[in-house]
């Protein structure tokens, strides 16, 4: 960071700005983001209130959804005009999508007005490709391809909430599902060390936060170079925080030890995001997820009996190459089983680069969705009952903020996990209150506090 300093005093000195941060994707381009504002504020900038009066807009891409790139390339386009206009308008754009192969020489051929174009493994640099830009008024383009490039610490981040936040313990995946990008363009794991995730923790709390999230692509392989590893990591964090959660955890490698730690930290919630994707063998095979249906259910039972009140979700691709009816069954039958809290599903969507693409037997769309459909009616059905079973209980509550719906309403979360809208008085984010359940919606409980 110190050469940074240099580049971030220079760009300064020549008087800031208003910048606006377009993000999509995961969590982990939400807290990327956050550092990248963080710099920018440290550089003289101010965030805009609208796009008008923005003088750097900066696109945080991603490349995991379908069709990513197509919107990307139609918003960064609008600026085309407003950029003809004001040459001084300075248009940015980094993330994953631009570490995917040729995502970045198609993006500068396409839009030249675009000045700045960098990957997630340089985030850091944004003060020197700044500064360079506007020195130089030359176009900079810094996308590094080295999947075991070292850790930038100490990096400045512009919170997005006073109660909650992301802290990333390890970045890149070695997994290899076969119908991720992510492998490629996020690089080999590399995880932070304990001291950096504690020295973080320790000041997220200091500043007000309650709750910190805990991110990766797989936080289960979390190691440290002196060998510390996630479920040790928990306890090093427990009581930093009244609260903490992590994401994702890939099944594969979740232990006993880590069972273990979830169910005796009193920070750690009650609450596991654990994708399986498909409940068909045939199908876990060719997506490289390395278990079973069986040995899948078979970690869901040692969770209940660890953690009876558990909070469990998961996520689900319907028509992946090849899934016949009765591997869509299987799905199906492993929901029932599993009766998550909520699964997030998709239709299979083709990632270019990934070697499920090339696989045969694509399922056309209109099957896809026929299947979709029946199993979010399922889950929903599950999700109703899961729900109904809380009202008339007590739960302990973390509010979060003002509730999006209902304007005499507050939004908090239940130690599962599940969104509560609360009423009562003398209410304040970051409270951790007593609400008694009085009824349930299809996602979300409804509560007052308890006087
Ligand atoms: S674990 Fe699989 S799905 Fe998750 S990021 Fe890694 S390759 Fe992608």
């Amino acid at each position: 960071m110190d050469r940074q300093r240099g580049f971030m005093d220079r760009v300064a000195a020549m008087g800031g700005g208003r910048y606006e941060i377009v993000t999509y994707g995961c969590q982990m381009n939400a807290r990327d983001s956050e550092t990248l504002a963080g710099l920018l504020q440290q550089m003289g900038y101010e965030p805009a209130r609208s796009r008008e009066e923005a003088t750097l807009i900066l696109f945080n891409t991603c490349c995991v959804r379908d069709n990513a790139e197509r919107r990307v390339f139609g918003n960064v386009g609008h600026l085309r005009a407003r950029k003809r206009e004001d040459p001084r308008l300075v248009v940015g754009v980094c993330g994953c999508m631009m570490q995917q192969d040729g995502a970045a020489e198609r993006l500068l051929a396409s839009a030249p007005f675009v000045d700045i174009v960098f990957g997630t493994g340089s985030l850091h640099r944004l003060p020197e490709l700044l500064c360079q830009y506007l020195e130089e008024g030359r176009r900079q383009v810094l996308v590094e391809t080295d999947a075991r490039a070292p850790i930038a610490e100490g990096l400045p981040a512009v919170r997005q909430s006073g109660v909650q936040a992301f802290v990333n313990i390890m970045f890149g995946c070695d997994n290899f599902c076969s119908y991720c990008i992510v492998p490629y363009v996020r690089g080999r794991e590399r995880s932070r060390e304990p001291r950096d995730i504690l020295h973080e923790a320790e000041q997220l709390a200091k500043a007000g936060v309650k709750e910190i999230t805990l991110l990766g692509q797989n936080v289960n392989s979390y190691r440290a170079s002196d060998g510390t590893g996630f479920p040790q990591l928990l306890r090093l964090l427990d009581g930093v925080v009244p609260r903490i959660r992590f994401m994702t955890s890939h099944p594969k490698d979740l232990s006993d030890e880590l069972i273990s730690a979830m169910a005796e930290l009193p920070s750690v919630c009650k609450q596991l995001h654990l994708p399986v994707q498909s409940g068909s063998d045939a199908v876990l095979e060719r997506m490289n997820r390395r278990y079973t249906a069986e040995k899948y259910l078979a970690l869901v039972e040692k969770l209940r009996e660890a953690m009876p009140g558990i909070g469990l979700s998961t996520d689900i691709i319907v028509g992946f190459p090849g899934e016949t009816e009765q591997d869509f069954e299987a799905t199906m039958e492993l929901d029932r089983l599993a009766r998550y809290d909520s699964a997030y599903t998709f239709l299979y969507s083709k990632r270019r680069g990934t070697r499920a693409a090339e696989m045969p037997d694509q399922v056309p769309e209109e099957i896809m969705k026929e299947r979709i459909y029946r199993l979010i009616a399922q889950q929903e059905k599950i999700t109703a009952e899961k729900l109904a079973a809380f009202v008339g209980t007590e739960q302990q509550v973390l509010v979060e903020g003002a509730s999006t719906r209902d304007k005499k309403a507050w939004m908090g979360r239940t130690d599962s996990g599940i969104a509560v809208n609360l009423t009562g008085k003398d209410i304040r984010p970051g409270d951790m209150l007593q609400v008694k359940i009085e009824s349930a919606g299809a996602n979300t409980l409804r509560g007052r506090r308890e006087e």
